[in-house]
């Protein structure tokens, strides 16, 4: 299957008809372009699990608050279709914003994201995964696929995405992929396009930090999110929080495998970033 861009519904439709028709398993990655090696490897785990890989391209705006970056998101469309035709893509869903919404923006139905949706990225920004929780759900339903992969990297859209599936009982598999870095550790993200070669180098006070945090997991969740705090406060970012929860995000009850997550500013650039810590025996691991 050579690789088709569907632009409307009725177009993916005709797209995705003989996979239906022939029950092969379709395999959905949600982005919104600029599309980098932490894209690329959510398409090949999707290639690896799915025999038709759908790749969305949308730019969703109601995920973005007034103020923050929806006009700047970096747009590099021809270059996406290029690499989605390399890494073996089927089927580019590149919809307009009237096509996911039909109705406008504003005043229609959307999901609610429920009392996770508040925390930690939710509390610096408290409609954002209203509108991704939003814009997924309509995606599966245009898709339609038997699931659909999302990187650790939000690891809170992830941990959200699959909520959302398991609690509006969607009956599609929700499949996280690790996270892939730069050489020198820094999370890949397309907001990394924002850094100048100064911040750049500040920006690895994130990845430094979780680091750090995971070196202190054989003394539990409190040493870690110290040892974390400690290294990023003394970087050159302005930390929005650090966090250790268990892997749905709640409080650690004690030890095992947990979650050490970080959110800091870079100049006027804020990202995010994560990793999986295994708490109080003394064994760890990064991703
Ligand atoms: P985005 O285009 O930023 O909305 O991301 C689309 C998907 O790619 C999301 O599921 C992200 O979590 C995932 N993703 C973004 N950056 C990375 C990365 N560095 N490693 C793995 N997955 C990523």
């Amino acid at each position: 299957m050579s690789l088709t861009v569907a632009r409307t519904a009725e177009e993916l439709r005709t797209a995705l008809c003989s996979a239906r028709e022939t029950r092969r398993r379709i395999g959905l990655v949600p982005t919104m372009g600029a599309l980098h090696d932490g894209h690329r490897r959510l398409m090949r785990t999707t290639r690896d699990r799915t025999d038709v890989v759908v790749v969305s391209i949308f730019v969703n705006p109601t995920q973005f608050a007034a103020g923050e970056d929806f006009g700047a998101y970096p747009r590099t469309f021809g270059a996406d279709l290029d690499g989605c035709e390399t890494a073996g893509v089927d089927v580019v869903f590149a919809p307009d914003v009237a096509t996911m919404y039909p109705e406008g923006t504003d005043g229609g139905v959307v999901i609610d994201p429920g009392s996770l949706g508040t925390v930690l990225e939710g509390a610096s920004r408290p409609t954002h995964f209203q509108g991704v929780l939003t814009v997924v759900a309509k995606l599966l339903h245009l898709v339609g696929p038997d699931a659909a992969f999302f990187g650790e990297k939000d690891y809170q859209q992830l941990v959200l995405v699959r909520r959302m599936a398991r609690d509006l009982c969607m009956g599609v598999e929700v499949v996280g992929v690790p996270i892939v870095r730069e050489p020198d550790g820094l999370a890949m993200s397309s907001r990394n396009h924002y850094l100048s070669a100064t911040e750049r180098a500040d920006a690895l006070t994130l990845s430094r930090a979780l680091a750090a945090g995971v070196g202190a997991a054989g003394d539990g969740a409190a040493a870690v999110r110290a040892a974390a705090e400690e290294a990023a406060v003394t970087g050159p970012v302005e930390v929005d929080y650090v966090a250790v929860t268990d892997l749905d995000l709640a409080p650690p009850s004690g030890g095992g495998d947990a979650r050490l997550l970080i959110a800091a500013r870079v100049g006027t650039t804020r990202l995010i970033d994560n990793t999986a810590v295994r708490l109080g025996d003394g064994a760890t691991t990064r991703s």
